[in-house]
């Protein structure tokens, strides 16, 4: 199954990467703020991911990293 990591005190909350996931199981987290004072990016259901990496090759950051 595709792995999907994010450095998420990198994350400046642009919502790029939710935009380009195919399958909708980006989001940017409600509750939680990182050292950078936004709302980091974050995965709903690992087990619908098909390991596209459009999310990572979006990130203007780097913040993302799939492997299959
Ligand atoms: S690898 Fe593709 S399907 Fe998986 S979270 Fe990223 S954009 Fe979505
Ligand atoms: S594209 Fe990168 S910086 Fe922007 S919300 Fe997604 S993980 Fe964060």
């Amino acid at each position: 199954m595709a792995k999907v990591t994010f450095e998420k005190d990198l994350c400046k909350g642009c919502g790029l990467c939710v935009a380009a996931c195919p399958k909708g199981i980006l989001e940017l987290s409600r509750d939680e703020i990182n050292q950078k004072g936004h709302h980091p990016a974050q995965m709903t259901d690992q087990s619908k991911c098909i390991a596209c990496a459009f999310c990572a090759t979006m990130c203007p950051d780097c913040v993302i990293t799939v492997e299959k």
